[in-house]
């Protein structure tokens, strides 16, 4: 009866219910958007706190059951149901976020949210608890990842709420935990498409360092192409500054893993011998890679993980990198 495909699990315990919509901090003047109200536990709560619920939903036959449960109660002049994928709406205006979601759409639906105009409030949201871990993660824990760099980039979160697995019906696999994500106002004066781009090659290996990181050919490979045709856009007109670039950009790809950078393979994962280099005529790489390590150098980075680097680290190693010419967009 339920598809997995679409996550549904019924959150059936009402003391959950009641206290994720307390700790959301709705005032009665709130647009309140939920995602995936499914038979509209959480949506009737949301409801009795706002002043309007516009509720996402998916399954027809889950609108349905929702209009019906609706029909005829107070409420039902203060909720608008669209049907459709969420991640596929143009979202309206809202203030508050409040979401029991599918999981396997948590990294896109996190950056959605976070690319919408103007910024919302806060976003209270249930997810499977190791991507919660994740979000949360800080510099030297396991889970510390690309994931957990470019959402603190872009807000506040908070765990609210451990949830375990038999809340819901079915019940999933996992367990769960609710967060609180407050988009940062204003951001980070950071052109995101090039904050990506090193926090990706970065946490391409993890627990290297960015000195071994910056030796190895896949990365310089796409350095010295981004060089050129840094160096081709400049001749053309200037370069787009800020934060131009689409947030949701920054949502994982399916795997997130330790090894995942789509420029190479296996085989090209190795250290660049000085004499290849020179050899194959290739002084384009020779050159990025002799500049990348000087600035790693220079700037004490070398030595440094990934795995233990703050945001600010981050936000200066792009700095000084750009500064030299060295382009990760
Ligand atoms: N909010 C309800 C609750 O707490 O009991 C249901 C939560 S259930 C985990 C997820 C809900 O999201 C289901 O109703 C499912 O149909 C809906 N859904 C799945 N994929 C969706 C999508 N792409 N866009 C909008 N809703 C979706």
């Amino acid at each position: 009866e339920f598809q997995k495909s679409k996550g549904q699990h019924i959150l059936k315990n009402p003391l959950v219910v009641q206290s994720i919509v307390q700790k959301a901090g709705i005032k009665s003047t709130d647009v309140v958007l939920e995602i995936g109200p499914g038979t509209g536990n959480l949506t009737v709560k949301l409801l009795e706190a706002a002043k309007k619920v516009i509720a996402v939903e998916l399954d027809p036959r889950m609108v349905l059951e929702l209009q019906r449960r609706m029909q005829g109660t107070s409420y039902a002049d203060h909720l608008q149901i669209i049907q459709g994928d969420i991640l596929k709406t143009q979202l309206p205006y809202f203030d508050v976020c409040v979401a029991n979601i599918p999981y396997q759409i948590s990294s896109p639906i996190v950056f959605k949210l976070l690319s919408h105009r103007p910024l919302f409030r806060c976003a209270v949201i249930m997810f499977q608890r190791e991507f919660a871990m994740r979000l949360l993660a800080k510099p030297g824990e396991s889970l510390y990842c690309r994931l957990s760099v470019n959402t603190q980039l872009l807000s506040r979160v908070d765990h609210l709420l451990k949830v375990g697995k038999n809340n819901f019906r079915p019940p999933p696999k996992v367990d769960s935990s609710v967060v609180r994500i407050e988009p940062r106002n204003p951001l980070p004066p950071v052109n995101l498409k090039e904050w990506d781009g090193l926090v990706r090659l970065c946490f391409s290996r993890k627990n290297k360092t960015l000195g071994a990181i910056f030796r190895q050919k896949n990365v310089l490979l796409l350095l010295e192409n981004n060089y050129k045709t840094y160096q081709a856009l400049q001749a053309v007109s200037e370069p787009s500054a800020g934060q131009t670039a689409d947030v949701n950009m920054l949502a994982d790809d399916a795997e997130e893993g330790d090894d995942a950078i789509d420029t190479g393979t296996a085989a090209m994962d190795t250290d660049v011998p000085e004499d290849d280099l020179v050899l194959k005529g290739k002084e384009g790489l020779a050159k990025v890679k002799e500049l990348a390590l000087q600035v790693l150098k220079a700037n004490d980075f070398e030595d440094k993980r990934s795995s233990k680097l703050q945001q600010d680290d981050f936000l200066r190693l792009l700095a000084v990198f750009n500064e030299q010419g060295i382009h990760f967009a």
